[in-house]
């Protein structure tokens, strides 16, 4: 028999196309009479938007989300909401400002609603990852959580078919770890299958056809499910890396998940068969980390960290910092191993 321990992270989902149509309805749910509209600047618009849609329950816009999440742009906007009075916070946008309102809901207690106009998931998981004075910490808490996710397929349409791509792999690593956690469980186990397969079959058409409503669709629903699997359940080798990686040389997220995550799956292949028996099933092909490495490849995804920044005289100290860390995985860290990984991975080579 098979023992496992289950926990639910409670947020409500609406699901669709126009659903932000919902979002007065969703702010009088929550009770919220003056909603703060946050955005990164390059969706302002978007933010203004739904603002205007929202009529007298919106307080205002904040359109100065950043990446990171860096403290003090949380001390501009929570400055901004109170002296708007703000009653909730709405986040539109990606991971970054998904970020910004988590950063708010952390010290306020305010409400959330998100609207992830990317693939991130980070609106379905209670952590919050911070920087301050060029550090970057993380942090798991219930205030965290969003209160709401209304996920509108119309959104991501403009979503650049280069990032609509390793957002998607981002999204799958999620879901990849969650198959071999420490906490895996089965109802995990089958969100993570069905959200990796979801996102294999969306992607090739998205980037085919980025105005493609059904592979959108599909692509919107596998990035919410495989997040329930990163806010759910512990992560290893591969976020290890990347998070090691992204704080050591600044790298882009989405893509420099995309181009490690096959060899972290070849690094765990042998110590976790289930997992990579679950994932081939999910994937469709015999060996699962040739298969992402072609999946992204095939996609121009940019595979070789040296071109998304990564200096050669790096690795054996990303090694290190990786090895210092405690942290379970299916395989335990061997320094030559990980140093062959990230080799092979800053090269843009194939997994071995
Ligand atoms: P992002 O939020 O930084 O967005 C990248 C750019 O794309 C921004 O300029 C944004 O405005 C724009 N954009 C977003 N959606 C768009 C759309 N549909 N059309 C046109 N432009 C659009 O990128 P991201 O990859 O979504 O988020 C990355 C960040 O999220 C990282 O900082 C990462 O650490 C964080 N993250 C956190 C968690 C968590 O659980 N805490 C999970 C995943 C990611």
């Amino acid at each position: 028999m098979r023992t496992f321990v289950y926990t639910a992270n409670p947020a409500r989902v609406i699901f669709g196309s126009g659903t932000i149509a919902s979002l007065g309805d969703e702010a009088a749910r929550l009770d919220a009479q003056r909603v703060l509209v946050l955005s990164t600047p390059e969706q302002k618009e978007l933010a203004e938007h739904i603002a205007a849609n929202l009529g007298e329950r919106a307080a205002g816009t904040f359109a100065g989300a950043t990446m990171h999440t860096p403290v003090q742009v949380t001390q501009e906007a929570m400055t901004v909401a109170s002296d708007l009075k703000a009653d909730a916070v709405l986040s539109v946008g990606g991971g970054s400002t998904t970020g910004l309102g988590k950063a708010i809901a952390f010290r306020t207690d305010l409400p959330q609603i998100v609207v992830p106009t990317t693939y991130a998931g980070s609106e379905a998981t209670p952590i919050l990852g911070e920087t301050e004075n060029g550090r970057k910490t993380t942090k798991s808490d219930p205030r965290i959580l969003p209160e709401v996710i209304v996920y509108d397929v119309d959104l991501t349409l403009t979503l650049p078919v280069s990032l609509s791509v390793t957002s998607g792999i981002n999204a799958m690593a999620h879901a990849v770890e969650a198959l071999y956690a420490t906490e895996a469980n089965p109802v995990i186990s089958l969100m993570a299958r069905d959200g990796i397969a979801a996102l294999a079959r969306a992607l090739p058409t998205i980037h085919a056809d980025p105005q493609d409503r059904q592979a959108r669709g599909d692509a919107l629903y596998g990035a919410w499910i495989c997040g329930v699997c990163l806010g759910s359940v512990g992560m290893a080798l591969h976020h290890k890396l990347c998070h090691t990686l992204g704080g050591m040389f600044n790298l882009p997220h989405a893509p420099m998940h995309t181009a490690v995550l096959p060899h972290a799956v070849a690094y765990n292949a042998a110590a976790a068969p289930e997992a990579m028996q679950q994932l081939s099933l999910a994937l469709g092909v015999p060996d699962p980390a040739i298969g992402l490495f072609d999946l992204a490849r095939n996609l121009r995804a940019t595979m070789a960290l040296r071109d998304l920044g990564m200096p050669e005289n790096g690795i054996e100290a990303a090694v290190s910092q990786a090895m210092s860390n405690a942290y379970a995985n299916p395989r335990p860290l061997e320094s030559q191993a990980l140093a062959d990984l990230l080799t092979r991975a800053f090269r843009g080579e194939a997994p071995a």
